[in-house]
């Protein structure tokens, strides 16, 4: 049994309650290690290491210096895919090509946040005779970092990646069902020379180390991805003390396939975007909206897809994993029989293996169809492998229809009409679209973010470096 301690100021350090949570394995139920249970006292020794570590030997870093030491861990973090990918196997279950991905963009954003710390630079501005004026992109100082558990190592990548570039510390609260790589990360990352204080990783529970640090008077940028309801505590308790805050939360991403697309790419495609580490992706494609004249077809050729996907443990490395824990299956499974209850075809539905151990956590792709708009499981995230079908006629039926729930994190279109890609780009409300792709292969280049209930602000890219920064104005008279 592994028992694993908060990283604080380059130490191992225990909870000064010295309690602990144990993790659990999603293939089988079974514990195989505890975390340090995390409050306000631990929060308060990881927010002061960071902020004597950015009054201090940060500031003597430049931002050269910082792209080198995020460049060495990305090539660290490279030589240790595999570890990295075993750990978030069994820690998250997830098959095991999912986990060496998430390991192999972790070193990405690495990279590609190493090479733009000494881009990022404000500009001068023309202005009266007598004056110069210039900006300044200067950090925010201390940067906490609310993680969720379906992404752990990319969100990391993102977050922590984009905070450090900009010139920031961080304290970071990953999800108390996934902190194993991380915490790895952190030890990585120290090994790589970042100095003591700058990279802190508080464990615990949201609702006492994710609070601790939320409300903590000394964290000067909030990064928050998780549930919608989470987010907007986040955004109230940082409101109070007018705190900066970004906040990447959930989903209801439509795909919108017309009569004229390109059938064979689209299918592969709709259903990986949904059974992607068994549908807990913020950002799944989990609403299909399909042009009438193609739906019958489309929807024959998705039930065959289904039923060959197969779900099972980890190590097996099939379609998909085990969800994350107990209570995640019991939300999807009460789902699908509310739907069940009010009369919604099942079109076609995958498997469980029959080995996989009955106490761990799985839940079989399945395919809904004909799913009134307004029905809950088209409107809220299920985050499970659960897609929902429903035909549309005309173009602007379809841009209302994929309009038509609180969320706007993404969308994907499929038409082969050049002319209609823009015109549904344009008017499709949400942060990312695709067109005739559905996540152009994860991109760290691109920024990602939300409307609406799915937050606001961006990460990724080079967009999330402005979030990382503040912009000051310094107009110098000279005559
Ligand atoms: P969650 O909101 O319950 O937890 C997210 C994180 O917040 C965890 O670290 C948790 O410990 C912490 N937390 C919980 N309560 C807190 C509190 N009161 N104060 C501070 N922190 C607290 O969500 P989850 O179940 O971990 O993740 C699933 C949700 O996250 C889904 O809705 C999903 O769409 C969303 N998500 C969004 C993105 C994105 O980039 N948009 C990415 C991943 C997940």
């Amino acid at each position: 049994m592994q028992n694993k301690l908060h990283f604080i100021n380059h130490r191992w350090q225990a909870s000064a309650s010295g309690a602990t949570l144990d993790v659990l394995d999603p293939s089988d139920g079974e514990v195989f290690a505890t975390l340090a249970r995390g409050n306000a006292p631990d929060v308060d020794a990881a927010v002061h290491a960071a902020r004597a570590c950015f009054d201090g030997p940060w500031q003597a870093i430049d931002a050269a210096a910082r792209g080198r030491l995020l460049m060495a861990l990305s090539r660290r973090v490279g030589e240790c895919t595999d570890e990295l990918a075993a750990l978030e196997q069994r820690d998250c279950g997830k098959p095991i090509k999912q986990a060496r991905a998430d390991a192999v963009a972790l070193a990405r954003y690495f990279e590609f946040y190493a090479g733009a710390c000494d881009k990022l630079h404000g500009q001068t501005i023309p202005y009266q005779n007598g004056y110069s004026v210039l900006t300044w992109r200067e950090p925010h100082g201390v940067t906490g970092h609310v993680v969720p558990w379906n992404y752990p190592m990319q969100i990391f990548g993102r977050s922590v990646g984009g905070a450090l570039a900009a010139g920031n510390v961080c304290v970071v609260k990953p999800a108390e069902d996934a902190c194993l790589s991380l915490l790895r990360v952190a030890e990585l990352m120290a090994e790589v020379g970042f100095p003591p204080g700058s990279i802190n990783l508080v464990t615990g529970y949201g609702h006492e180390a994710g609070d601790a640090l939320v409300r903590h008077p000394g964290i000067d940028h909030i990064s928050f991805t998780g549930s919608p309801r989470v987010g907007t505590l986040v955004q109230q308790l940082a409101a109070e003390r007018h705190c900066p805050v970004t906040l990447e939360l959930g989903g209801k991403s439509p795909q919108v396939v017309f009569d004229d697309a390109d059938l064979d790419a689209a299918i592969a495609v709709i259903v990986n975007a949904i059974v992607q580490n068994s549908g807990q992706t913020c950002s799944a494609g989990s609403r299909l909206l399909v042009q009438r004249g193609v739906y019958p077809q489309l929807l024959q050729r998705l039930g065959a897809a289904f039923e060959a996907l197969r779900a099972g443990p980890a190590a097996d490395d099939l379609d998909l994993g085990p969800l994350i824990r107990a209570s995640q299956l019991q939300r999807v499974q009460s789902m699908l029989g509310q739907a069940q209850a009010d009369g919604i075809t099942t079109a076609a539905q995958g498997q469980v293996v029959a080995h996989a151990p009955a106490s761990g956590f799985y839940q079989a792709p399945v395919l809904l169809r004909d799913v009134p708009v307004q029905h809950r499981l088209a409107q809220e995230e299920v985050f499970g492998p659960v897609l929902v079908a429903m035909p549309f006629d005309t173009e602007d039926d379809a841009v209302q229809m994929a309009n038509a729930t609180a969320f706007g994190l993404v969308a994907g279109v499929w038409t082969e009409n050049g002319a209609r890609q823009f015109r549904l780009a344009k008017r499709l409300r949400c942060g990312q679209v695709f067109v005739n792709n559905y996540g152009a292969g994860g991109g760290v280049e691109l920024p990602f973010g939300g409307v609406g209930a799915s937050g606001h602000g961006r990460e990724k890219g080079f967009e999330a470096l402005l979030g990382f920064t503040q912009l000051k104005t310094v107009a110098i008279r000279h005559n």
